[in-house]
């Protein structure tokens, strides 16, 4: 079976006080072992340091974005071979808060995975439609775009975590019901196996994130293809502990 993952997603949020304040709840928390699930949280670049150096030693970190190729004159990015050099394990690349306000493009953040892959991160990328795009049917066309132009330049799926994010399911209180969220991992799985292969589609985790909360991921983390969750909001809260419990 997949490993249940369960990402925090911080964005851009928090004091030095609040960072220590989360850190200390995820300390405290008794949680299933790490064989059941994985736990990695994303605070902002200025805070990777501070987490990883308090943070229980079973849950991972991750950083929230990084440069698409090898570092230099590009001010204001991080490269990929500063998070290999801090010793962060994760990366997460391509979320739609990046595509939307930041108009990154499927290709673009394609070459970001397979850079940051390259360099031996681990990544979680994300795909998801917006409201409009769902309401005018072209979900599938859309998550299998993003996924395809991943899949263009990647051939090794070990390292990646697929994060599955409707667009107007984030931030919004508005969660995709237990059904939706299903339909869209079991399409993508049936897309990675016919055009990527049966073991990678077997064995990829399809996490779900969108106002995921303690009170509606145990339904959400119950169906078949969902295999953890990327969770925003709630991660700032000891709630997140609820929503790592549900793995079991
Ligand atoms: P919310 O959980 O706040 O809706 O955010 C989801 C998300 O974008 C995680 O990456």
């Amino acid at each position: 079976g997949r490993q249940f993952f369960v990402g925090g997603n911080w964005k851009c949020n928090g004091t030095t006080d609040d960072v220590k304040k989360i850190v200390s709840f995820l300390n405290g928390a008794d949680v299933p072992s790490e064989d059941v699930v994985e736990v990695v949280v994303s605070p902002p670049f200025v805070f990777l340091g501070l987490v990883k150096s308090l943070l229980r030693s079973d849950f991972g970190v991750a950083a929230q974005n990084c440069w698409v190729r090898k570092g230099g004159a590009f001010t204001g990015e991080i490269s990929a071979e500063m998070l290999v050099n801090l010793n962060i394990p994760w990366v997460i690349l391509g979320h739609s808060e990046r595509r939307l306000i930041l108009n990154e493009s499927d290709e673009f953040v394609s070459d970001k995975v397979a850079y940051a892959l390259s360099l031996g991160l681990k990544v979680i990328a994300c795909v998801g439609e917006t409201l409009e795009q769902r309401e005018s049917g072209s979900t599938m066309a859309i998550v299998s775009a993003q996924t395809k132009a991943i899949a263009e330049k990647v051939s090794n799926w070990d390292n990646i975590v697929l994060a599955y994010e409707p667009v107007w399911a984030i931030g919004t209180g508005k969660v995709a019901t237990p059904a939706q969220a299903q339909e869209v991992h079991f399409e993508l799985r049936k897309w990675l196996k016919e055009n990527v292969g049966h073991e990678v589609a077997a064995s990829v985790r399809i996490i779900y994130g969108g106002s995921v909360n303690g009170a509606n991921c145990k339904e959400l983390a119950v169906q078949p293809d969902v295999d953890g969750f990327l969770v925003g909001g709630a991660s700032l809260k000891p709630e997140f502990i609820d929503i790592i419990k549900s793995a079991t």
